[in-house]
């Protein structure tokens, strides 16, 4: 049992149960201090040292029961503590006289007395109690020494000596007290000190993480503009050099390498979203068994050539569909694989996908490097590698592991793996992925290859973007898969509106950030007319954070597409667009 939460409980109960005005603060001290002196005071009316002190001591008990009455009926607490102390002195003096003046122990009972006006009131109402008792003593001291008390064997020598006593006493429970109370005040000033500062360092910290938010949100979003198109022209000149090898080679080093640059600015964004709270799940409902198999057979061609034993193991068990973030799910099978096939050099990479009803179990394991025992626990910490050589022989940032947990977390799941050095790992993660109904319409439009029903067909786009390279690449990719089409051009939001008004258009391609006047407003003023609010809009955005998604959503924007995109997923949608117009 806990011994000091009994006892705390229990004050507290004793506590609840006085009448209100003894409930807060310091004043159950008093309450119990009063009661105290009242039983001391019954005590003493039994055995009196003189028959007529008994009547003395009821008396007192009387006063101080009335008094105890008269503060709960609203009494100021400074009268109450003040009227006790005086009636509490006088009943003293009597005492003091009659038995034995400064050699009566009930002295000790007048040095205690401004105790309770230094605690209750205020130190200076203590001060000057302890000044007035001093007088008090003072006058006993005479009073003894001139042998004017009533018939006691006062010895005069020792008078000196008792006042002496008695004096130091008083002053060392006044002062004692007032050192500790300073003490007190200038280490409460200290820690305030303190505490302010405290206060203004987490003002600065805070302001710093959110300019270091806002930093890295504009640098991903500069840096995912350009390679909006390079993604996008390499894409393009990819599918048309087909016929010369050395071209194709060439083109397929720089994607590679374009991909990797946008996985390092997609994990370094993760991360700072997922460290802000501000990543948010957006929950679908697809095919598990696919979504598996794409993120394995994203690496198929990486381990074509090579005597690795590379395959996928799934359930018969699984559910069909499941509803989770396809993304980010697909992004950690995506990020274990890799380390898999990156750290391992012979034997085996194995995905395998477990049915452990309601849940699913994910796991990847090698036969690769292994990692040491003293290594583990640093693995999922952010920019951390098993040692330094791993950089040096493999690259990598060390981020996707610590982004790859969280995101577990974030699906409600868990992770964790086993390995040994030499032998291989295996890496997991347990997600609730209980069974779901099939969506109505379950049309996976992104794996679909390009537009093929609406490919003859003239149509007339309007691409809105300031960037000129950006309106070419999409004007390139547009022409390529609708030869017919006639694509016009704006660079901003308002010559899109004019655009609209002079020539009928099917479909509108628009950038959010544009100067003068952006995407949002142009897509929101274009939605309050009525000639246009069933045209298909399409958003572009280099901006990932879900927050401003939402608002471009809302804005009014049939469906939005993130820079950089491939160029089959883009005509995918617009196809999409179009054939709801059909
Ligand atoms: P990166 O792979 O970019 O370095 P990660 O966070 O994905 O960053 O991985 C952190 C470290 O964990 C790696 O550098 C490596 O030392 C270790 N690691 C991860 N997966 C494996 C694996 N399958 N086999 C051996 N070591 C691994």
């Amino acid at each position: 049992m806990n011994m000091p939460k009994l006892f705390t409980d229990l004050a507290d109960g004793v506590v609840a149960c006085l009448p209100s005005r003894f409930r807060p603060g310091r004043m159950p001290y008093a309450f119990f201090f009063v009661a105290l002196i009242i039983g001391v005071l019954l005590g003493y009316s039994l055995y009196p040292a003189l028959p007529v002190f008994r009547w003395m001591y009821l008396i007192m008990v009387v006063f101080l029961v009335a008094l105890l009455a008269a503060f709960q009926k609203g009494l100021p607490l400074p009268w109450a503590v003040n009227l006790g102390t005086s009636i509490g002195t006088l009943l003293l003096i009597v005492l003091v006289w009659f038995t034995g003046g400064i050699y009566s122990r009930n002295i000790a009972w007048l040095m205690i007395l401004p105790l309770t006006p230094l605690y209750m009131v205020s130190w200076r109402a203590g001060a000057a109690w302890y000044v007035a008792m001093l007088l008090v003593i003072s006058g006993f001291g005479l009073g003894s020494y001139m042998q004017w008390l009533p018939a006691y064997d006062v010895q005069q020598f020792r008078v000196g000596q008792a006042y002496t006593t008695y004096s130091i006493l008083t002053m060392v429970m006044i002062v004692v007290p007032m050192i500790y109370d300073r003490m007190y005040v200038n280490a409460l000033r200290v820690i305030r000190a303190y505490q302010q500062e405290l206060e203004t360092k987490r003002l600065e910290l805070e302001h710093a993480l959110r300019m270091r938010e806002h930093f890295i949100g504009i640098v991903s979003h500069e840096l995912r503009t350009p390679m909006n198109a390079i993604v996008g022209f390499n894409a393009l000149l990819l599918s048309r050099v087909q016929d010369r090898p050395e071209a194709v080679k060439a083109l397929q080093h720089t994607g590679r390498a374009a991909d990797h640059l946008m996985t390092v600015i997609n994990d370094i964004l993760d991360y700072s979203q997922l460290q802000a709270g501000q990543l948010m799940v957006q929950r679908e409902t697809f095919v598990l068994r696919d979504v598996a198999l794409h993120a394995f057979e994203l690496f198929l061609s990486r381990v074509r050539g090579t005597s690795l034993d590379y395959r996928i193991e799934q359930d018969d068990a699984l559910p069909t569909w499941v509803s989770t973030d396809r993304h980010r799910l697909m992004q950690v099978l995506v990020n274990l694989l890799g380390n898999a096939l990156k750290f391992t050099h012979q034997g085996s990479v194995v995905l395998r996908v477990q049915w452990e009803n309601p849940g699913v179990l994910f796991s990847v394991q090698d036969t690769g490097i292994g990692i040491p025992k003293e290594q583990q626990d640093r693995i999922f910490r952010r920019f951390a590698q098993a040692d330094a050589n791993i950089q040096a022989r493999y690259g990598g940032n060390g981020l996707g592991l610590a982004i790859s947990r969280q995101l577990v977390e974030l699906l409600g799941g868990e992770m964790g793996f086993e390995s040994a050095p030499g032998q291989g790992s295996r890496f997991w993660f347990r997600l609730s992925l209980p069974a779901c109904e099939s969506p109505e319409r379950a049309l996976q439009a992104e794996q679909t290859p390009g537009p093929t029903q609406t490919a003859q067909m003239a149509w007339r786009f309007l691409v809105a973007d300031d960037h000129p390279i950006n309106r070419l690449l999409v004007k390139q990719v547009l022409k390529n898969a609708w030869p017919n089409a006639q694509v016009l051009e704006a660079v901003n939001g308002q010559q899109a509106l004019d655009l609209l008004v002079q020539s009928s258009v099917d479909l509108v391609l628009m950038d959010m950030v544009m100067p003068e006047m952006d995407g949002i407003e142009a897509t929101r003023r274009l939605r309050q007319n009525e000639a246009w609010r069933t045209l298909p809009v399409m958003g572009l955005t280099a901006n990932v954070n879900p927050v401003d998604l939402e608002t471009f959503r809302q804005a009014g924007l049939n469906t939005v597409m993130l820079k950089p995109f491939e160029p089959v997923q883009l005509c995918n949608r617009v196809e999409q667009l179009l054939l709801q117009r059909l």
